[in-house]
């Protein structure tokens, strides 16, 4: 037997020792705090941060999987709810969770309408979703974990939105739930919700509005004076939302919510076992311990900021946003996917490729992320990039004019990879590739 190479130390490290060592673990982590990263991280100041991480410490060690041990954070857990349903035009009957992320909060709609269509369709012993092939890949783990079909319609070639004639088309018999994003990833979007809730409501079926992006932007944005089209529970027929405040909600990592509009479907998530050995089990999300820090901090951020805090935020945020939009538009040789409607944005070229210019951006120190169908680069704007965004516009239009002088040059950077990515049809093996690249990535030594 051989035994793998990390293993519990015999002695346990000295403090010095284990910041010693936690300090060499971390020195190639990518350095967000400079605004060069453009995803993963939202920061709304210095301040703000350190506030929630003395929240956060406050409750540590408690733990929300019962209602009755710990009040204060039933009451941060209860506010939270009732405060983001008050933002998204939701009125006192609505109900909702909250969870670790928004993958968590979409598993949990999706589980929901699975089993209140067990009731209400109790003739439907196959159910699907339909869903625009843009909403976010939770939705597809939902249909993997939950056995209900994902029926997946392909956006709007135009608008890159959910389509709405063929969402109406893909729905059949067994139909239970559809889905549209405010916005979405890739592209920032809001999909046609007045238009989508009106058809899911005259079935009767769910209609659930993935915000887990844009829930604590776009009712901001709005007030700001800038174009949101209606998208939350003001919307007739929507039933249920997604809102991650580890987003833009500006909480500590481990907080998003699930809301639904009538209690009597939001019943449908909990778990409920009366005859264990260790007594009555209840949980209303999908995990047991939960951790009190994100919970406890999602009220405070909410609190802190206030909804002048929000609005200051957004403002800059947006700012921001229309600078790089402009910068983009400023270069003829790339272009923006859609009409983005806040601070989140894809852009592409009909010129060159894309992820060549990716490389580029990548070698003078910036990190925007990779999208497909169509191959586009990827910014997610925050506070912190109000800082930096003219030397990012420089870098940008710096880089453009040097593919446009060595435009044969594709270096063996991400580029080649994400192109063979997108390009190759066989989707099996481009599955496979990726399999055995995450395997890689997690092997023990
Ligand atoms: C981030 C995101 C999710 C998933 O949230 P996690 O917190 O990463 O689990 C779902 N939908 C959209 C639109 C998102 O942007």
């Amino acid at each position: 037997m051989v035994r793998p190479k990390v293993v519990l130390p015999e002695n346990g490290l000295s403090e010095k020792e284990l910041l010693n060592s936690i300090e060499e673990a971390r020195k190639d982590d990518i350095v967000w705090e400079e605004g060069r990263v453009w995803s993963l991280v939202y920061h709304a100041s210095d301040e703000h941060t350190e506030m929630l991480k003395k929240t956060h410490n406050m409750f540590f060690s408690k733990n929300a999987l019962s209602p009755l041990a710990f009040p204060s954070l039933k009451k941060f857990e209860t506010d939270v709810v009732s405060m983001t349903i008050d933002l998204l035009h939701g009125d006192k009957k609505c109900r909702g969770s909250l969870t670790s992320g928004g993958t968590e909060s979409i598993l949990m709609a999706v589980k929901t309408y699975r089993d209140w269509a067990r009731e209400k369709f109790p003739n439907i012993k196959e159910p699907e979703m339909v869903v625009p092939s843009s909403a976010h890949p939770s939705f597809d783990k939902a249909s993997d974990y939950f056995n209900v079909k994902i029926v997946k319609v392909p956006v709007d070639k135009e608008t890159h939105r959910a389509d709405v004639q063929a969402m109406k088309d893909a729905i059949t018999d067994n139909t239970i739930l559809m889905v549209g994003s405010a916005c979405d990833f890739p592209r920032g979007l809001v999909d046609p919700i007045t238009e989508l809730a009106p058809i899911a409501s005259e079935r009767g079926i769910g209609m659930h509005v993935d915000s887990c992006l844009g829930g604590f932007m776009l009712p901001f944005v709005k007030k700001l004076g800038y174009p949101v089209p209606e998208f939350d529970f003001a919307v007739p027929g929507v039933t249920s939302m997604t809102i991650d405040v580890h987003k833009y909600g500006y909480g500590a990592k481990g907080a998003s919510l699930v809301l639904y509009r009538k209690e009597r479907l939001w019943k449908h998530q909990f778990s409920v076992y009366i005859d264990w050995s260790g007594g009555v089990y209840i949980a209303t999300t999908m995990r047991g311990t939960r951790p009190g820090g994100p919970i406890a901090a999602a009220w405070a951020a909410m609190n802190s900021l206030g909804m002048d805090g929000y609005m200051k935020l957004a403002d800059k945020v947006m700012k921001t946003t229309k600078k790089i939009i402009k910068g983009i538009e400023e270069i003829p040789e790339i272009y923006i996917l859609g009409d983005p409607v806040m601070s989140v944005l894809s852009f592409t070229s009909d010129v060159f490729n894309v992820f060549q210019l990716g490389d580029l951006l990548d070698e003078k120190g910036w990190h925007l992320d990779r999208i497909q169908f169509p191959s586009a680069l990827h910014i997610m704007v925050n506070p912190h990039h109000a800082d930096i965004v003219d030397t990012f516009l420089q870098d940008l239009k710096d880089a453009v004019a040097e593919i446009r002088k060595h435009p044969e040059e594709i270096k063996d950077g991400e580029a080649a990879m994400y192109g063979l990515i997108a390009s190759l049809p066989d989707r099996g093996k481009v599955k496979d590739f990726v399999l055995n690249f995450l395997t890689n990535q997690y092997k023990i030594q």
